[in-house]
């Protein structure tokens, strides 16, 4: 029966990035729970990825269960236009009051990508409602955005393949991702491609988008805290507004409850996405000033142009409030700094490693960078064979383990890694 499910998945179901001709193997997971999720025979193997990014506080968390439960005895869906629900006004409350207060308005959609494209298409409006048809973007190299068209299109060039889309993708503008790392010197040369753009295309450029402080599969880059000061400075000289994608950072992943604490600077867009309920179900949101959003309204347009048929549902708003009520207790605080202490114990000294070129710690992130390619199926069969799932991807081993990974289980993952790289086969 299973093996006939495993045979359907592999001829007839796209997985993410996957081909239909040559798929790699996938795994049947028949339930989760804690950091588990547990294979079709009975055995269980330890979440390195917590689902991406998402699953902060564990599967199947009895919690997050339960706000779905009562969410779903009173409606589990409503229309957005023309009538709201206590759940999305208490979660956007919420988001409001976790975020710095210039973030005044909320706009909610279904996932990181769409959490994105709201805010390019916000900015395009926005400059529309001054008088000015700006439609270019700046962002750094390395980056990720999603999926969709303009988030695309912001996106490093080369890892989302913008060739394929030649003629499709909106043409924006790339500066140099910066090299000062985040805990090394900072060298104020990482700004010269930014500014130069910047000062060139100033009267053009919508708006300035990037992740603060850590690129996620971009290039899970940690960059310096200067540099993100350092842009602002330049945005607010500029009058560009800048928007940071906190979609993979939000919530706790780096150490601060958002990256950009980190710099101490504030955006005038935030999109939050990923780990916003817990794992749940998909969710996101585009945080917005004041300034902007009045500039938008009071135009002669009069609105914002945008409205998902599952905007705000109600489940996801219910989860994502119990979820933000676990954060707001800040146990994810001693959680994601025993995480890091950890990480920097077992993984920073694999830098010695012949294979490793760097190994960095960020809170809740542990990265490796190999100097080979690496052989995903074959990896990831040995990982699961050590009771692990961690998934790398080009020359880059990564974990972001759920908070609540106690440190046997964190030991179970950051061995398997240790291990990997003695195996020549696993690299191209
Ligand atoms: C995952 C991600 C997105 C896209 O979110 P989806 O929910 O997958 O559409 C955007 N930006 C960043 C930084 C991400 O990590």
């Amino acid at each position: 029966m299973s093996q006939s499910n495993i045979f359907f998945d592999r001829k007839h179901i796209w997985h993410p990035y996957s081909s239909m001709v040559k798929p790699l193997p996938c795994y049947i997971i028949k339930s989760a729970k804690g950091v588990y999720l547990k294979l079709k025979h009975g055995s269980s193997i330890i979440d390195g990825m917590s689902s991406w990014w998402s699953t902060i506080h564990g599967y199947n968390h009895p919690i997050l269960n339960n706000a779905l439960k009562n969410q779903i005895k009173k409606m589990s869906h409503i229309m957005f236009g023309g009538i709201t629900h206590p759940s999305a006004i208490s979660l956007c409350r919420k988001l409001i009051s976790l975020t710095p207060k210039k973030l005044d308005c909320v706009f909610l959609s279904d996932s990181g990508s769409v959490a994105i494209e709201v805010a390019i298409k916000m900015l395009i409006q926005y400059w529309r409602s001054l008088g000015q048809k700006r439609k270019l973007f700046l962002t750094i190299r390395d980056g990720y955005h999603g999926d969709t068209f303009a988030a695309m299109s912001i996106s490093d060039p080369k890892n989302s393949i913008h060739r394929i889309y030649h003629n499709f993708l909106p043409k924006n503008l790339f500066a140099k991702s910066p090299i000062s790392a985040f805990n090394k010197t900072w060298n104020s040369n990482d700004l010269i491609s930014f500014k130069y753009l910047i000062e060139k295309n100033s009267s053009k450029i919508a708006g300035v988008i990037l992740e603060p402080i850590v690129q996620g599969v971009g290039g899970m880059n940690f960059y310096h805290p200067n540099y993100l000061k350092k842009i602002k400075i330049l945005c607010d000289y500029y009058h560009i507004p800048i928007v940071f994608d906190e979609i993979a950072t939000g919530f706790g992943r780096t150490g601060k409850l958002f990256a950009f604490e980190h710099a101490n600077v504030i955006p005038d867009i935030l999109c939050l996405g990923k780990a916003i309920t817990g794992g749940t179900i998909t969710l996101a949101a585009t945080l917005t000033s004041r300034k902007i959003a009045n500039i938008i309204s009071e135009s002669k347009i009069g609105c914002f142009m945008h409205g998902p048929t599952y905007m705000a549902n109600p489940l996801a708003c219910a989860v994502a409030n119990a979820n933000i009520k676990m954060i707001q207790t800040n146990k994810w605080k001693i959680q994601v700094s025993n995480i890091e202490k950890q990480l920097c114990d077992s993984l920073l000294p694999l830098i010695s490693h012949p294979r490793v070129i760097d190994a960095r710690v960020l809170g809740a992130i542990g990265v490796i960078e190999c100097s080979k390619l690496i052989n995903i199926a074959m990896i990831q069969k040995f990982f699961v064979k050590k009771g692990v799932w961690i998934r790398p991807f080009k020359k880059l081993i990564y974990i972001v383990p759920p908070y609540i990974i106690n440190s046997n289980q964190l030991k179970m993952l950051t061995d398997a890694i240790s291990v990997a790289l003695n195996n020549s086969a696993f690299f191209i």
